[in-house]
């Protein structure tokens, strides 16, 4: 019988000590899990990001490559496997690595679910339409993706990881389920991971020219970590082994969002072109329907609300490093 809540569920998440990966485990915590077991190798992530959960009841920490093996003991009733390189900078600097936790990496992941009859998430990705031609995004467009360009090494990476993981679910009968996450933001995003919500903030901070891409007419939608990590909690629960897009409707343009951060900031320069990364997709805003009508589930952070929080996050990091 499925179960309503997390509440003495002992879980593993892959790739915890990351950004999403490690909000997912405070929210686990939160809600009661008996066990929380991040496993990560700190290729992206760091261990400052789970550092505050050390103490509570329940967390564990493991430092594992999950395409070497992947060694948890004990019952386990959960997988959540966010383990991947996910800023275009980082999977551009560690394409093989990309490969790897994509493939070996998720089948690990699979594999431990399978042995000890566990639910298995994967983390999967808007990435995976490509360059989209059908806008907004539903769950049925299979995607326009360059196999051979800059970006395949992380859209093919996770082309093979959900089929991969219908595979286990089809020929294996493992519970399965796959969210396509959206552009996401918040606290603990690296301030130098290239990333446009941290590159605008931090030049914000600055005072600096913001860089616009392009001509900064490609648009993004902009989900809050918090819409995030519930939506990704309520798929775990429900039944649905159908992909589910996971993400904010609201979409805007870079130069748009641009002059978002710099309201909410109070400051920045002024806008500077570079040039437009070779396969950047042109458009991107999820169709949520399907979250909407399976999961009962839709984004309640706005962004002037969420960007408020993350800047004023980014300022105390700032702070602290000034101050060590
Ligand atoms: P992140 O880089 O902050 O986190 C990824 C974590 O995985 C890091 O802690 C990293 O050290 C770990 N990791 C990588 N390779 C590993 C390996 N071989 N073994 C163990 N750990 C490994 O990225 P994020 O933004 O938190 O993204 C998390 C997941 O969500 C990724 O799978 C990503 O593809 C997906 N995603 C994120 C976004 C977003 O906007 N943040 C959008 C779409 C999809
Ligand atoms: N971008 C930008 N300036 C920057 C960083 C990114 O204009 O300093 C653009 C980038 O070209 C893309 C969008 O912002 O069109 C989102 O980029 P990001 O790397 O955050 O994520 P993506 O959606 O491309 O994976």
């Amino acid at each position: 019988m499925s179960v309503r809540s997390m509440k003495g569920q002992r879980v593993v998440v892959l790739g915890g000590a990351g950004f999403l990966g490690s909000h997912l485990c405070e929210r686990l915590l939160d809600d009661g899990a008996a066990r929380v077991v991040s496993v990560d190798n700190y290729l992206t992530g760091v261990e400052s990001n789970v550092e505050h959960l050390r103490g509570r009841a329940g967390f564990e920490s493991l430092r594992q490559d999950i395409t070497e093996g992947l060694l948890v003991e004990g019952p386990v009733d959960y997988v959540f496997n966010m383990a991947s390189p996910a800023s275009p900078i980082d999977y551009a600097n560690l394409p093989l690595e990309t490969m790897r936790v994509g493939s070996v990496g998720t089948e690990n992941g699979l594999k431990l679910a399978e042995a000890r009859g566990a639910v298995f998430l994967q983390a999967s990705t808007s990435e995976i339409y490509g360059d989209p031609l059908v806008h907004p995004q539903r769950e049925d467009y299979w995607g326009n993706v360059n196999s051979i360009g800059p970006r395949a090494c992380y859209d093919e990476a996770k082309r093979y990881a959900e089929a991969l993981t219908m595979v286990y679910a089809r020929s294996r009968g493992v519970k399965t389920r796959i969210v396509r996450i959206f552009n996401t933001y918040g606290p603990r995003m690296r301030l130098n991971d290239g990333r446009v919500v941290p590159a605008f903030v931090g030049q914000a901070l600055r005072g600096e020219d913001f860089t616009v891409f392009g001509d900064g007419s490609q648009t993004r939608s902009f989900c809050h970590v918090r819409d995030l990590v519930d939506g990704l909690v309520r798929l775990a629960l429900s039944d649905e082994t159908e992909p589910v897009n996971i993400g904010n409707p609201r979409e805007m343009t870079m130069l748009q969002f641009a002059e978002a951060v710099r309201a909410a900031a109070g400051g920045g320069g002024n806008i500077v072109h570079k040039p437009l990364p070779k396969d950047d997709p042109k458009q991107r805003r999820p169709d949520i329907t399907r979250a909407r009508e399976r999961l009962g589930w839709e984004p309640r952070v706005a962004l002037e609300e969420g960007l408020r929080e993350t800047i004023s996050w980014f300022r105390t990091v700032a702070a602290r490093k000034q101050g060590s």
